[in-house]
């Protein structure tokens, strides 16, 4: 295609570039540069099953293409011609662009250079001492995960370091791994704030000893990942008895594993999640954790991970201040709250003690916004990633909006709640509900296909 070749046409193409490798960014947050909103026209996405948006190498491309239609953003009238008959798509295996048209497929190697996203890209993030985010897509490589947290405002976040639904994954390229460090850089993210998410495969409480060799193969492969991409924490479920042995046994087996990968690593720190507690699977209480952390020998090595969604369905009721602070004592007590490392902050869709491990938009369960406000004013999960993992809509409207309300309640007192009555909190799960009702009317949610297969994860 022919175009002037200014600067302002070189970003236009290159900005371009980014958001057709970055599938479901909206790169034109409120406070972006009039430049960057120009270039961010029609866009639509095919729609792709959710493991499928989550899996960062995804084998089906055709499927995952984004298809982008751009003719209304070309100057020369011979340009608006051509791309009117002809729909763009990117190929997210190996970036390479195809230019589609109904009659013909051809490729086309890249011709212009990628024009990294820097932090004026974005909309201020907000500067308090709760570092909250979302677990962000990884389509396209890791790498993208940095662009893709920027964009919805997140000060942390967590991510998938392969495939979470395969026991193995291609290595990482050593450009993803270049690109994913300065962009955390320039993007001002800190390790600190980034929590990875296992496999939900791996089961290191498994007593088949070939079935537990393969989830520590696959657990030590993501560690290895980790550690290549200069990240801090890995956070992961600690499996299940299977039925078969005592839950005492897998405790023993899991901290085996913890041993051994640490002894094989050289830094991370395994991040044990509580769980809602089905059935057989380990750590829907804290004394699981306790028995497992008890057993592991380099303890600088090992941390927890405390889901708000979990602890509520396995039985812990934090609806109330008392609550979180008696829930929060019995962590003391049975693991201790030097090993809080990170939060996943999730509503419930099942109420309390019901077992179900079914995630919730933020003030939209059973949980409600007024817990989020306890939790949020407690000084001792400031500094530490609060990821929510709340059902995903495709334009990320929905994220944005509860990591903004979720942030206006970091800056509210007690005080100032009960001097409101919680008119506030009423108002504020209202702007939540809104978003979530118009992104549903407009077909965008794929969350339920996720919450559902989590459920089915350790077994
Ligand atoms: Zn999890
Ligand atoms: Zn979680």
């Amino acid at each position: 295609m022919s175009e002037p070749d200014t600067s302002t046409t070189m970003l236009r193409r290159s900005t371009r570039r980014v958001a057709a490798t970055l599938p479901h960014v909206a790169l034109d947050p409120p406070g972006a540069s009039k430049a960057l909103r120009r270039v961010r026209t029609v866009s639509k996405s095919t729609t792709v099953a959710d493991e499928e948006q989550l899996d960062i190498n995804p084998k089906r491309p055709a499927k995952k293409a984004k298809v982008e239609v751009d003719a209304a953003e070309e100057d020369s009238r011979e340009s608006r011609r051509k791309l009117t008959s002809k729909v763009r798509v990117t190929d997210e295996v190996d970036g390479e662009e195809v230019i589609e048209t109904k009659t013909k497929r051809r490729r086309k190697k890249k011709d212009v250079p990628e024009l990294e996203p820097t932090l004026a890209d974005f909309a201020p993030r907000p500067t308090n001492a709760w570092k909250l985010g979302a677990h962000v897509s990884a389509a396209g490589g890791v790498e993208n995960t940095v662009v893709n947290a920027a964009s919805i405002g997140a000060n942390a976040f967590a991510l998938f370091v392969k495939s979470q639904r395969k026991w193995t994954g291609p290595p990482l390229t050593e450009e993803s791994v270049a690109k994913f460090k300065s962009r955390l850089e320039t993007l001002q993210y800190s390790p600190k704030h980034i929590l990875p998410h296992g496999s939900y495969l791996i089961n290191l409480g498994n007593p088949d000893d070939e079935k537990r060799e393969k989830a520590y193969q696959c657990f030590l492969d993501d560690l290895k990942r980790c550690e290549q991409l200069g990240l801090h924490l890995y956070n992961f479920h600690p499996g299940s008895t299977v039925g078969i042995v005592s839950a005492e046994t897998s405790l023993t087996h899991i901290a085996d594993c913890l041993n051994r990968a640490h002894n094989e690593t050289s830094s991370i720190v395994t991040v044990i999640e509580n769980m809602a507690g089905a059935g057989n699977v380990i750590g829907g209480a804290f004394s699981d954790i306790g028995g497992i952390i008890r057993q592991v020998d380099d303890k600088s090595r090992v941390g927890v991970c405390l889901d708000t969604c979990h602890m509520f369905a396995a039985g812990y009721d934090i609806r109330t201040r008392e609550g979180w602070s008696a829930m929060m004592d019995e962590f003391d007590a049975e693991i201790g709250l030097q090993y809080l490392r990170g939060m996943h902050l999730n509503d419930s869709k099942g109420d309390l003690a019901s077992k179900k491990d079914r995630h919730e938009n933020i003030g939209l369960g059973f949980l409600g916004l007024k817990t989020f406000h306890h939790i949020l004013v407690d000084e001792r999960i400031q500094n530490i990633p609060l990821v929510m993992e709340t059902p995903q809509y495709d334009d990320n409207e929905v994220w944005r909006k509860e990591l903004e309300v979720l942030n206006r309640l970091s800056g509210l007192s007690i005080s100032e709640e009960v001097k409101t009555k919680g008119a506030d909190l009423v108002s504020w799960t209202d702007e939540i509900q809104a978003v979530v009702k118009a992104a549903n009317a407009a077909g965008n949610k794929k969350g339920a296909k996720v919450v559902q297969k989590k459920t089915k994860s350790v077994t």
